[in-house]
């Protein structure tokens, strides 16, 4: 592995719980994944296996989650389905500026538009196991989430904290 600053061929340092602060959520932890690093630059990395099937795992497990989503999980669930701000705008007919102030939490998200989006995740993409008769299950189903835990077993596992 080559340093992504520098270019040096970087370091295998240990195995580590890092905060993937990268998904753009605040509340999601990857355990056991392995830190590298550059003796040139200093810079550290972390590698991340299989990173489509850790955004499946976090994704399945949001559209889960009890309470309504927060501005940075409705972030992550429509980058997920790979739709702009714009798109999203247009689907649930309400102005550009009004999905950035759900995104960045001057508004709240309306309970409309969060089971809307999660619908578009269960239905959206063809490769998940989810039918549409989930969501109901799911939505009945769902629980409290303090934060998540991701490890990497030949696929990624969540644990839910709930404390
Ligand atoms: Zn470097």
């Amino acid at each position: 592995m080559n340093c992504s600053h520098c270019n040096s061929k970087t370091i295998r340092g240990k195995s580590t719980r890092y905060h993937y602060v990268e998904s753009g959520l605040s509340h999601v932890y990857l355990k056991g994944v392995t830190l590298w690093s550059c003796p040139s630059c200093g810079e550290e990395e972390v590698e991340i296996p299989d990173p489509a099937g850790l955004q499946d795992a976090i994704a399945r497990v949001i559209v889960s989650k009890e309470s309504r989503l927060t501005g940075k999980e409705f972030r992550f669930l429509r980058s997920y389905l790979g739709h702009s701000g714009a798109d999203i705008a247009a689907r649930f007919a309400v102005a550009r500026e009004t999905i950035s102030r759900w995104e960045t939490g001057v508004l709240k998200v309306p309970g409309s538009a969060d089971v809307a989006l999660r619908y578009m995740v269960l239905t959206g993409k063809a490769n998940h196991d989810y039918k549409v008769t989930d969501l109901n299950e799911i939505l009945e189903s769902r629980c409290r989430i303090k934060f998540l835990e991701a490890k990497f077993q030949d696929e990624w596992m969540i644990e839910k904290k709930s404390a």
